[in-house]
């Protein structure tokens, strides 16, 4: 077993440890590997004037914000309260992208007021915004290129039936709306779907913007969206991102001479940078054998981690506390009272009462999908940063869960 698959250790920091001083279970974070993939993704993109604006959604915590905009990225927002959050974490409104999906307008004309870029992402939105601020304010138009790309249907928007963007067969419409409102157009926008792993799929995407590019003589820049896949276990494909940043990067530089001009290139990955980076800590509570299955009961569940329910997700488990047991076939599964498995069929070293599992690949869509389902109390976040342990989100309390009740007598 390759030791760096199931690390003991973060930057030298022992996870026993973290557990010990945070406790479980516990959302851990490694600050490094964020930034290396980062790099990796300005390494294969640096023929090309890019920006990187980060999916905020994957994890939307302010000190990773702040980690990433440190690290020069900008950000994706899809909420007002993710731009605010941006604007918390000390981005530059001018370098926040919103990109809301069928939001009212008065979050729109807050984005605006507040200095973010706004991503249209229907005709009847194009026309309103066109209304109120003609070509006062810049703005960029979502477009769905009809591609199905993406790990599975729940995570594939770009496809013809997909609510989101405009859909390129109505760019005539798109061109026409842009001129009786006399709309000031900086960008065109794609995001097809997430665990992409073709280059191709990019290629296609960027392929569809830079011929829709040709009808709006003002653009700034290109966003290609995100939804580069990441590793989930031994021997998994990744999206390899050199050759996507090869493939993509030749296709804008002739794309930008054929348009006259040298344009930015943005992309918007969200898992890419963080799923890696996460490890999730959870106690078991129980080993449980059945005349079939031995279940491991954890401290934990699809109130804090619920993409294995949400989308069949895999997500690697080790056990931390015991690596030289013998090995044995567990269920691993939630305290959730419905059914709530976390890992299925997984062999590890034995696991006793008390040890602590982890559970990788926990950044991305983890804690920013937790809730109080249960009534349960959402993890408290950790940061390791230059070789030490930061808290960065205390675990919630009881007086948390019951604060915003309003508790009538009968
Ligand atoms: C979710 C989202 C992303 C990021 O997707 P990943 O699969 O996490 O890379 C990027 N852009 C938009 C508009 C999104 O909604």
């Amino acid at each position: 077993m390759n030791l760096n698959q199931h690390p003991s250790e973060i930057q030298g920091v022992s996870l026993e440890s973290i557990a010990r001083e945070f406790g479980l279970p516990l959302y851990v974070y490694d600050g490094e590997k964020i930034v290396s993939q980062i790099r990796s993704i300005q390494e294969a993109f640096s023929d090309v004037p890019l920006k990187i604006k980060y999916a905020t959604k994957a994890l939307s915590n302010i000190s990773i914000l702040k980690l990433i905009r440190n690290a020069g990225a900008g950000i994706d927002a899809v909420s007002i309260e993710e731009v605010k959050l941006g604007i918390m974490a000390g981005f530059d409104p001018v370098e926040i992208m919103y990109t809301p999906s069928g939001v009212s307008f008065s979050e729109i004309e807050e984005a605006v007021k507040l200095g973010v870029m706004v991503n249209l992402d229907s005709i009847p939105l194009m026309k309103q915004f066109g209304k109120q601020y003609g070509n006062q304010v810049p703005a960029c138009i979502r477009i769905n290129p009809h591609i199905l790309a993406g790990g599975n249907a729940k995570i594939s928007v770009g496809h013809k039936h997909s609510k989101f963007g405009i859909s390129i067969e109505q760019l005539p419409e798109i061109i026409a709306t842009v001129a009786a409102y006399d709309l000031n157009i900086a960008g065109l926008h794609v995001h097809t779907g997430s665990d992409i792993l073709d280059a191709e799929i990019f290629l296609r995407g960027a392929n569809v913007l830079f011929e829709a590019a040709k009808n709006f003589p003002d653009l700034r820049f290109i966003d290609c969206g995100g939804g580069f896949k990441v590793a989930y276990k031994a021997g998994d494909p990744a999206t390899d991102i050199r050759e996507v940043g090869d493939k993509v990067s030749k296709a804008f530089q002739d794309f930008c001479k054929e348009y006259g001009r040298s344009l930015e290139l943005w992309l918007e990955p969200g898992k890419f940078l963080v799923s890696e980076a996460g490890y999730f800590l959870v106690e078991a509570n129980v080993v449980k054998e059945t005349p079939t299955i031995t279940f491991v009961g954890v401290d934990s569940g699809l109130n804090h981690l619920i993409r294995p329910m949400l989308y069949d997700a895999y997500h690697d488990v080790y056990n931390l506390s015991n690596p030289k047991g013998g090995n044995q076939s567990y269920h691993v599964v939630g305290y959730i009272c419905e059914t709530d498995t976390l890992a299925a069929d997984r062999v590890l070293p034995e696991v006793r009462q008390g040890d602590i599992l982890v559970i990788k690949n926990a950044g991305a869509y983890g804690f920013s999908m937790a809730s109080n389902y249960n009534s349960r109390l959402r993890p408290a976040e950790v940061l390791v940063w230059n070789g030490k342990a930061h808290l960065i989100r205390k675990r919630e309390s009881f007086e948390d869960l019951v604060k915003n009740q309003v508790q009538l007598e009968f």
